[in-house]
């Protein structure tokens, strides 16, 4: 028999989960899936669970100072609606699943997952994200690129619980989101791309690309982003080939019952070109 909680409060929770190590549900789409039973059956979970979905002080968007906070319990179809939220991880939380599914998953649970292939993961990357993580007597913060680790492999500890996902505010003119699944809704994405690009006096002030499903985490580097800062378009148009070849390399991506390791790289590639059409263009 699966011992199970249902914390009212986060002192409640983050003592529950020091005292049994209670694995904790959210929404519960991706671990309900994982350990199912035969059908009308309860989900066969090899350790206690705890449902933290209740929780109240775990849901909700705000703005603090230049960071808007996302509680860790809070929906993604809330994040979808909410205002606060930059609008390029508002398109991704769009295209994730579908409604049903979006009324119950979150974005902590997108980050615990740690797949390569987490829609909302690839543009937190994108957006400088960090986590917040609790235990009953500390909390710390990192940033979400320091906290996956790998395919399914996170910093999280056995008494921790994701409380936030802290994004710092963006300037960015220009935001470029591409999901490629099987179909448009609760598909899994074959590969994803995020783009952002904010440009001053047809200069280039900041870019950053993100790479999902391509390697065995989501691929971005900062240090290329930091190259082609300053360029005017001239500039970055002679740089591009180089710049392109540069990526083409970080993209290592694996055959699996999604898609093959040849068309995730191919089309990679031909979104990263799309989204170098597009910096020319705003440079213009
Ligand atoms: C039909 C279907 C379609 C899907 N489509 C997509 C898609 O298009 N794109 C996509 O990226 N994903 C998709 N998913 C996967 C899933 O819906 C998402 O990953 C979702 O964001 C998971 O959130 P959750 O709250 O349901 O996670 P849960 O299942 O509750 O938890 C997932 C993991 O996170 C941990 N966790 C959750 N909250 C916390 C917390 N606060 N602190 C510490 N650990 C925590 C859990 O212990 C578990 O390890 C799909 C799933 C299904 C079943």
């Amino acid at each position: 028999m699966v011992k199970s909680f249902m914390p009212r409060t986060l002192t409640e929770a983050v003592r529950i989960r020091k005292e049994t190590g209670a694995v904790p549900i959210a929404g519960g789409t991706d671990l309900m899936v994982r350990y199912r039973s035969i059908a009308g059956t309860l989900p066969a979970f090899p350790w206690p669970v705890m449902f933290i979905s209740t929780i109240d002080e775990l849901k909700g968007v705000s703005l603090e100072q230049d960071t808007v906070v996302i509680k860790a319990g809070t929906e993604l179809s809330v994040v979808s609606e909410s205002p606060l939220i930059h609008q390029v991880l508002r398109d991704a939380v769009c295209q994730m699943a579908a409604p049903s599914l979006r009324n119950m998953g979150t974005l902590a649970g997108n980050i615990c997952n740690a797949s390569p292939a987490g829609d909302a993961v690839c543009v937190l990357y994108a957006l400088n994200a960090e986590v917040e993580l609790a235990t009953e007597k500390s909390m710390r913060r990192m940033p979400l690129s320091d906290f996956i680790t790998g395919p399914g492999v996170t910093e999280l500890r056995s008494n921790e619980l994701m409380t936030a996902i802290r994004i710092p505010e963006l300037k960015s003119a220009v935001s470029f989101y591409k999901k490629v699944g099987t179909r448009k809704a609760n598909a899994l994405s074959k590969l994803s791309c995020t783009g952002l690009l904010y440009t001053k006096h047809n200069k280039i002030v900041d870019m950053r690309l993100a790479l999902g499903a391509v390697a065995p985490v989501v691929v971005r580097s900062v240090e290329l982003e930091k190259s082609v800062y300053g360029m005017s378009r001239t500039e970055f148009s002679t740089y591009e080939n180089e710049l392109f070849q540069l990526y083409e390399k970080l993209i290592v991506p694996i055959d699996d019952q999604r898609s093959t390791a040849e068309y995730r790289k191919s089309t990679t590639c031909s979104l990263i070109k799309e989204f170098f059409r597009i910096v020319k263009e705003e440079l213009s």
